[in-house]
């Protein structure tokens, strides 16, 4: 069986294709969706989802969340003694959702389709990919989550489209695709994006302007970095999402008893928040050039991500496209949906007989190359594009390259990702050297062809056709190729860590909600919560089931009261 996985930086959601459609899993807790967060229990237990991202606010030194931004980097966190690549947290993840479908399907399940942001680039992709090896899953396809979004919108009532607009704004990434359906083939014309803009740094702005204000004494200086940020982003998230609903909201931490708040205005945010707002232009600006599409010609703006909630965020859309966008896909539901209907396409699932679907490969990717003018003067470092972004994928391209010095030896490739013309504003992706016989400048001719396949992976081949020798890389850093054996290896460690029982999941959740409430209330509330979670953790010994179930109800009732609905 074959699964559909959005995996993101805030949340993540598993899909099927069953019965003619694309369905959502619900994990442990019947959520549909289940936070991107990890915790490491004192015991050495790992929690994955609402459980662990309750504990972010009383256990920040054993928690993460967010590591999505991290992925494809060997930069490691530590929770509790132990430390986790964004790779290893993902896994963990990975296998959460795992459990989750086999539990509710009732089969094993192999493999998956994966999401990722479509700006992600290859190091991402690999250790996108890596994370589902670790999780004992065969990521059978690495999908572009606006192209996933796009599927799940663009079988809807399997009409022909118009050109349609997929504006995906998530927790920590911008991505924008041009989409056309036609006789049953969705066909991507352009993505673009920017990496680095989410909900997350909206948080950022809401903290920086409630922190001087809250905290004139600097109470929460006196608190571990790491426990600084974890407070005041939680808090300003909760803020910001009440700002969605109302023109005022209060952003409240509290530290070491102090109950520390100010009131945030909507206007005072939306003016922070405008530099972020001017920046997701460019993308759409950037789609529209590449795919040829004039603006009027767009059929629907299609919004998806849990940021696009943003009341601004909407106000910007309407003023750029000079309509309303269209709310039809669910936001958070449609990139996992259209995982799944991937899946489903991977099956040969004959419901889906006449869909097709063809993606683009989102940014260009070349070599590093020296040009020579006109005075004979060299000039390095420059970009030699070989596939052009929002080139049609599978693709396949060659170039070639000649030798500039007398008896050069080799020819030393660098292979960017980008749009810069001085490869030092490009990703680099990797390199290769090839051994070329000495001959004048120029008489040695090198062939070098990119190939990038459906998941949006390059393979890189160079040839001397003169020796008849070749080379080929799949593109890695050499800093983390890891060997089939320390993959192995790697696996074995994370497998061994004791994942707490799903069973339990929805009481640890609770408990850690629970705990949370303690530390953030003070007073005569405080003392009630701390009595709730005496009697719960009485009833939760008592093993009685049914007990369990109503207390489990009583106490979320209970916080419900106090805090009001929890949200995903
Ligand atoms: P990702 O794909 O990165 O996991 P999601 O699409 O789940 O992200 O979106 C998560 C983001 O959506 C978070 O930054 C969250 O703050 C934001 N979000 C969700 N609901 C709301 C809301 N009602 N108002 C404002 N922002 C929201
Ligand atoms: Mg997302």
């Amino acid at each position: 069986m074959i699964i559909g996985i959005d995996l993101g930086t805030t949340n993540s959601a598993v899909g099927i294709w069953r019965d003619g459609k694309a369905e959502l899993i619900p994990n442990a807790q019947g959520d549909l969706l289940t936070p991107s967060a990890v915790s490491l229990t004192e015991d050495g237990t790992v929690l994955v989802g609402i459980a662990a991202r309750d504990r972010m606010a009383t256990h920040s030194g054993r928690t993460v969340t967010a590591f999505k931004r991290r992925m494809g980097t060997q930069q490691t966190v530590k929770l509790g003694k132990t430390e986790f690549t964004a790779e290893d947290l993902s896994s963990l993840v990975l296998r959460s959702l795992k459990a989750d479908a086999e539990a509710y399907l009732g089969e094993t399940v192999t493999g998956a389709v994966v999401t990722v942001p479509a700006y992600f680039n290859d190091k991402q992709r690999k250790a996108t990919r890596r994370a589902g090896e670790l999780a004992g899953l065969k990521i059978e396809r690495l999908l572009n989550e606006p192209t996933a979004a796009a599927l799940a919108y663009g079988i809807q009532d399997r009409e022909e489209k118009e050109p349609f607009l997929v504006f995906d704004l998530g927790g920590g990434t911008f991505d924008v695709s041009i989409v056309e359906v036609f006789d049953g083939i969705v066909e991507v014309r352009a993505s673009a994006g920017d990496n680095r803009l989410g909900g997350e740094d909206f948080n950022a702005c809401v903290a920086a302007i409630a922190r001087p204000r809250m905290d004139p004494d600097g109470i929460l200086y006196r608190l571990p970095a790491a426990d600084q940020t974890a407070l005041l982003s939680a808090a300003a998230e909760r803020t910001r999402r009440a700002l969605s609903e109302a023109d005022r909201a209060e952003c409240i931490v509290v530290a070491e008893g102090h109950r520390l708040g100010t009131e945030v205005t909507a206007a005072e945010f939306e003016t922070a928040a405008e530099p972020l707002i001017s920046r997701l232009r460019e993308p759409v600006l950037r789609s529209l050039r590449d795919s040829g599409i004039r603006v009027e010609t767009l059929s629907e703006i299609v919004l998806v991500g849990g940021a696009t909630r943003m009341p601004i965020v909407r106000r910007a859309i309407t003023r750029m496209f000079g309509r309303f966008p269209n709310t039809a896909v669910h936001p958070d539901h449609a990139i996992a949906l259209g995982a799944a209907v991937q899946a489903g396409l991977l099956a040969r699932d004959s419901a889906l007989d006449e869909v097709r679907l063809t993606d683009v490969c989102p940014f260009t990717l070349g070599v590093d190359h020296t040009e020579i003018d006109a005075r004979g003067n060299y000039h390095q470092g420059l970009f030699s594009p070989i596939i052009e972004r929002n080139t049609p994928i599978p693709a396949s391209r060659m170039k070639q390259y000649r030798t500039i010095s007398d008896n050069q030896r080799e020819v030393h490739f660098n292979i960017y990702q980008g749009e810069a013309r001085e490869v030092s504003g490009n990703v680099k992706l990797g390199s290769l050297r090839i051994p070329v016989p000495p001959r004048r400048a120029g008489e040695v001719v090198v062939d070098c062809r990119f190939s990038y396949d459906t998941s949006g992976l390059l393979e890189v081949d160079v040839a001397v056709p003169l020796t008849g020798e070749s080379h080929n890389l799949l593109i890695a850093d050499e800093a983390d190729a890891m060997t089939p054996a320390e993959l192995e290896k790697r696996r074995e460690t994370l497998a061994a860590l004791k994942i707490h029982p799903r069973e339990d999941q929805e009481n640890a959740a609770l408990l850690a909600r629970a705990t949370r409430c303690y530390e953030s209330f003070l007073g005569d509330a405080r003392h009630a919560i701390g009595q709730w979670i005496t009697a719960f953790e009485a009833v939760l010994d008592g093993q009685n089931l049914r007990a369990i179930a109503q207390a489990r109800e009583e106490l979320t009732r209970q916080l419900d009261a106090l805090e009001g609905e929890r949200f995903l």
